[in-house]
């Protein structure tokens, strides 16, 4: 593949070394298992935590003479990842055999895409923060076989295989080394699981390796010839991610400002210790012999098989991003957070839905995402509800109740449950927007603390005093501009 560099280099992600600025190039391989019933080449199940060796066909097993028939679905899930990420949906590829030797791999080769992927170039933005929206190239996206697993720790003197993943279609996703540091890395991996979530082609659940990446990194000096790049295989948490690629990219620099040179390998991260190490270098690396396979045809499908497809997308989080801020008003940054899940989006779009866009944002963003995050609780199972929670942000619009107030009151909705309106008006939560009342208890104050008006006076900021005072003779229930204006006048301010 020709590499073609597409950035500017970006002084804020420079490493500093002993000999001057160094800066990272990093390409991602992700691996992401399909969503679908049934193996890429068999009917057998994939669920997930069956029993070892539950499921299991002879084509997983590798009989001899058994023949590979491929699960359109998984073709599907596939050209529709490629349509999520903007990609040239191939018409026709091929398989092609990767010949090596595991033992979690009893075909002795893995079914793969090799010369002939299914999907080729597509595009993944990432929305940087301060540092703007970052677009990285997708290289291709090609379908192939998992792997069985070997269990060591079972027996001190056997290991055991089990072949419930064997044959598992995969979705390796290829990015072009356009990633320029760690937070860059772990942005893309956050921002492809969105995507693959959001198209249901792939559950994105790490912990549980149904996706995992390999990373390549390199250093270079900024905006020169890219450098010898090093691969960390199959990274399974954004963290862990973050980590590696920051050792490893110190540890490639150490190296050359100590006139060494970098040797092309594979390497593994380990969580314990965070560092890498190497597992095989290139001298060993395997000459996996493509070959197509004999055993399938070449994938071919045509125009409305392609549009089918697409006409059933969902809205993907970038367009949801787009609509959010132009319809609801919001920052670019909150409209990100809030599409960040399907879940979320939807959440915020009930709050949101005929009321104050940026309110509600700020409500469910702060207070309940807040609140979710610290209790670990997942947004479907969020004890307010969208209805709750724009119950709540309606009170506050129409000033019946105060922000403060309204976080009581999104405490015991969370706690109790139940019609915000109903509660405010039981509990007699509402606000005083009746000046005369206010008033009343202004006058009091100024009456009881003559010290302090004659201070006022002096330092009009000292009115902060008189607020604070009022707020809680009134319990928080005072509307906080009624006392503002009320104070100022009486004061004299
Ligand atoms: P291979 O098939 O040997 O793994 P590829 O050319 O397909 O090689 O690249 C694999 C990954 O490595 C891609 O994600 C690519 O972006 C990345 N990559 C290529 N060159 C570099 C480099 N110099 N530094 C960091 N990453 C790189
Ligand atoms: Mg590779």
């Amino acid at each position: 593949m020709t590499i073609v560099d597409t950035r500017t280099p970006n002084p804020k992600y420079f490493i500093k070394g002993a000999t001057g600025d160094w800066e990272m190039v990093l390409g991602l391989e992700v691996h992401a298992q399909v969503t679908s019933e049934s193996k890429l080449f068999s009917g057998s199940s994939t669920e997930f935590g069956q029993p070892p060796n539950n499921n299991v066909s002879f084509v997983d097993a590798a009989m001899p003479g058994m023949l590979p028939v491929i699960n359109e679905e998984c073709v599907r899930q596939a050209v529709r990842t490629g349509l999520g990420l903007k990609a040239q949906i191939n018409k026709r590829s091929i398989f092609d055999r990767k010949n090596y030797f595991y033992p979690d791999l009893p075909q002795g080769y893995q079914i793969s895409q090799f010369q002939d992927p299914i999907v080729g170039e597509g595009k993944i933005y990432l929305d940087m923060g301060e540092e703007g929206e970052v677009e990285i190239g997708v290289e291709r996206l090609h379908l192939e076989q998992d792997a069985g697993k070997s269990i060591h720790d079972q027996h001190p003197n056997m290991s055991f295989v089990d072949l419930n993943r064997s044959g598992v279609a995969l979705m390796e996703i290829v990015s072009k080394p356009d990633l320029r540091c760690s937070d860059e890395a772990k942005a893309y991996i956050n921002k492809l699981r969105t995507i693959l979530r959001y198209l249901g082609t792939c559950d994105g659940n790490m912990e549980q390796g149904s996706m995992r990446a390999d990373i390549n990194v390199s250093v270079r000096r900024p905006g020169g010839e890219f450098g010898t790049r090093c691969e960390i295989k199959n990274v399974n948490s954004v963290r862990f991610a973050g980590q590696a690629i920051e050792f490893e990219a110190r540890r490639q620099i150490d190296i050359l400002e100590d006139g060494g040179e970098i040797d092309q390998e594979t390497r593994l991260f380990d969580p314990k210790t965070g560092e890498t190490r190497s597992m095989r270098s290139k001298e060993e690396a395997h000459d996996y012999r493509y070959f197509p396979c004999p055993d399938l045809l070449p994938l071919e499908f045509d125009d409305a098989f392609i549009e089918e497809l697409a006409k059933d997308l969902p809205e993907l989080p970038d367009e949801k991003r787009a609509r959010f801020i132009n319809d609801f008003g919001l920052t670019a940054y909150d409209a990100s957070v809030l599409v960040a899940d399907r879940e979320s989006a939807t959440y915020y779009e009930a709050v949101a839905n005929g009321r104050d866009g940026k309110l509600a944002a700020n409500w469910v963003i702060n207070e309940l995402f807040g609140r979710l995050n610290k209790e670990d609780v997942a947004v479907v199972d969020s004890p307010v509800s969208a209805k709750q929670l724009g119950g709540i942000v309606d009170l506050i619009s129409k000033g019946d109740i105060s922000g403060k107030i309204a976080k009581d009151l999104f405490e015991i909705v969370w706690t109790e449950g139940g019609d915000p309106a109903a509660i405010v008006e039981e509990r007699g939560m509402k606000q005083v927007t009746d000046t005369g009342a206010i008033e009343k208890i202004v006058d009091e104050i100024i009456a009881g603390n003559p010290d302090q008006v004659a201070k006022a006076q002096d330092n009009p900021k000292l009115v902060g005093w008189f607020v604070g005072q009022v707020m809680k003779a009134s319990q928080g229930k005072a509307n906080p501009q009624a006392v503002n204006e009320i104070l100022k006048a009486k004061l004299g301010l």
